[in-house]
């Protein structure tokens, strides 16, 4: 069993077994309702999912597509679509406390993917900021 929650804290959820899949998406919609470049995907049957504390805000995305955010500090958490994936909840993993424990295995919406993170591996990286 895994948990997660918003930056606040004031909702808290818990997640059981395999998701049914892992993913990062690429697309324009989740870039613009996240203000993130991609975002990590968990799929889980509501059967292994439950929201343990506070209650997540619901907002349509498009027509059957439902994002799920903490109206106290914003972040984003949920995404359900009853007619994609019907008894199903999306969770967004970088949520987890522990997001390594469901590492991503694929990218998805390439096609709407930002040009420059193709190549960001190929970046200068530092582990904390780089000192002045
Ligand atoms: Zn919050
Ligand atoms: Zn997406």
């Amino acid at each position: 069993m895994l948990e997660g929650g918003c930056h606040c804290g004031a909702i808290r959820y818990r997640v059981e077994g395999e998701p049914k899949h892992a993913a990062l998406c690429h697309c324009i919609d989740c870039r613009r309702q996240s203000g993130a470049p991609m975002v990590a995907w968990t799929l889980f049957g509501n059967d292994d999912f439950a929201v343990t504390r506070g209650e997540a805000k619901v907002y349509a995305s498009s027509e059957h597509g439902r994002r799920h955010f903490c109206a106290d500090c914003g972040t984003g958490l949920f995404y359900t679509n009853e007619v994609v994936f019907p008894a199903m909840t999306d969770v967004q993993s970088a949520t987890l406390d522990d997001p390594d424990a469901l590492p991503v295995r694929a990218q998805i919406q390439t096609a709407e993917r930002i040009g420059w993170i193709k190549d960001i591996g190929t970046l200068p990286a530092f582990e904390r900021y780089p000192g002045a």
